[in-house]
């Protein structure tokens, strides 16, 4: 029997309802995001893990007013483009707050990012390392290593970054050769990494490279634990104090020195998913329902938004999206959920099946929760025509204005 799908597993009461409300407002496909969910989740996740510095990956969600609110937080940045550093130096985000986190870039790029004031880059190639060190000189250098834990990451990145810590150790000796600063290590064991383990072997090769770097007279002091921590979705994870009560026992049991601050270290996390998804959520319609064949069991609903309109980690049906709908009615499994273009790659579930409420009808709209992070930026500019969907931002009422509504009503 398929489960009705509560909000109120996947949001706090005030902020759905303050969701909701805006909703109510727009014409769909839009999203809406919470910024006052962003706010608590970033001071929830600087509680769970103290000593950190937070370096938030703007991708997941480069809104300005979710990157203005994380910058008057203090947050620091992790950009994958000069594009992204441009929106933070726009809005006045000073570059020392800014890492330039991807292993992919023109030299163009990091001559820009460089006279622009960034000095914190990452890399795991030598070709990489060699333009940084000329169109950067000097700068703080972190090698990113590879992570296992694809099989238990919904959102797998392992394979296309990082390199083997044998490796990483040949690039930190050869920066230093060339005149950076070696600085540390840095990793990412997959987003919404639902196994903590891994998080365990990682930081143990981590160790391995600070030993070897520290008996060569170079020692390390920066750990980028990069991002993976989870956002709630169908399939259930850890909360986020069982993630940082693990992982920083790991870190204690890998580096006592360090803790003990005996031995200067320096932790980065850069969160993406977890502060951002769920404070999101995705509003889409209904456009036709429609079977196959004469006796097929299978209806196909078709919505107003997709793969290219903000659903694309639906490719694969690696992120399962809790779905909801206002209809009090029965569910059924016998949904396939496709999107609105004339591409068959648009199908968010077929072999999931999602439930639906049995009576769901053309122009009945369907929620897509936790859609906070990877929706709204990752929208094709207009295929099929189809415009990137909107954003609204809301921020719960204030208690005052609460109560000021009460008391005049
Ligand atoms: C995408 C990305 C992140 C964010 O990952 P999440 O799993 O969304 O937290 C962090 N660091 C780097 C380098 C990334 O590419």
């Amino acid at each position: 029997m398929a489960i009705r799908c509560n909000p109120l597993d996947y949001y706090e009461a005030g902020d759905w309802q303050t969701m909701l409300r805006e909703a109510e407002k727009h014409e769909t496909p839009f999203l809406v995001v919470n910024l006052d969910t962003i706010k608590r989740n970033y001071l929830k996740m600087k509680k769970c893990f103290p000593g950190t510095t937070i370096y938030y990956a703007v991708k997941a969600n480069p809104a300005l007013p979710v990157l203005e609110l994380l910058r008057d937080l203090g947050s620091c940045f992790d950009v994958a483009s000069t594009y992204e550093m441009d929106r933070l130096l726009g809005i006045g985000v000073s570059p020392e707050r800014i890492s330039y986190g991807n292993i992919v870039k023109k030299v163009a790029h990091i001559e820009y990012a460089y006279e622009k004031g960034i000095r914190l880059f990452v890399s795991d190639s030598e070709a990489d390392l060699r333009n940084i060190a000329i169109a950067a000189p000097k700068s703080r250098i972190f090698i990113r290593i590879s992570a296992e834990g694809a099989d238990t990451a919904d959102w797998p990145l392992s394979r296309k970054f990082g390199c083997h810590p044998d490796l990483a150790i040949d690039l930190l000796l050869l920066a230093q050769k060339l005149g950076l600063t070696s600085c540390g290590v840095s990793f990412h064991v997959g987003s919404q990494q639902r196994d903590i383990g891994v998080w365990d072997s990682t930081i143990a090769k981590v160790r391995y490279i600070f030993n070897y770097m520290r008996e060569e007279g170079m020692p390390l002091t920066l750990i980028n634990m990069g991002g993976g921590l989870p956002a709630r979705y169908i399939n259930k994870t850890c909360e986020m104090d069982t993630y940082a009560q693990e992982i920083t026992r790991y870190l204690q049991e890998d580096f006592p020195e360090e803790f003990a601050e005996k031995k200067p270290l320096e932790i980065i996390m850069e969160p993406g998913r977890s502060l951002v998804g769920g404070a999101g959520v995705l509003a889409t319609e209904v456009v036709l329902i429609s079977q196959k064949s004469r006796v097929g069991v299978d209806r196909w609903v078709y919505l107003d938004t997709g793969i290219f309109n903000g659903l694309i980690e639906t490719l694969n049906e690696n992120i399962k999206y809790p779905l909801y709908c206002e209809s009090p009615g029965p569910l059924n499994e016998n949904f396939v959920i496709a999107g609105p273009t004339c591409d068959s790659q648009d199908i968010m579930y077929e072999f999931f099946r999602n439930p639906l409420p049995q009576n769901i009808t053309i122009g009945s709209r369907v929620y897509w929760l936790t859609s906070g992070a990877y929706t709204a930026s990752y929208c094709s500019v207009g295929f099929n025509g189809f415009p990137p969907i909107e954003t609204y931002f809301v921020s719960n009422p204030k208690p005052d204005s609460l109560e000021a509504e009460n008391f005049n009503g």
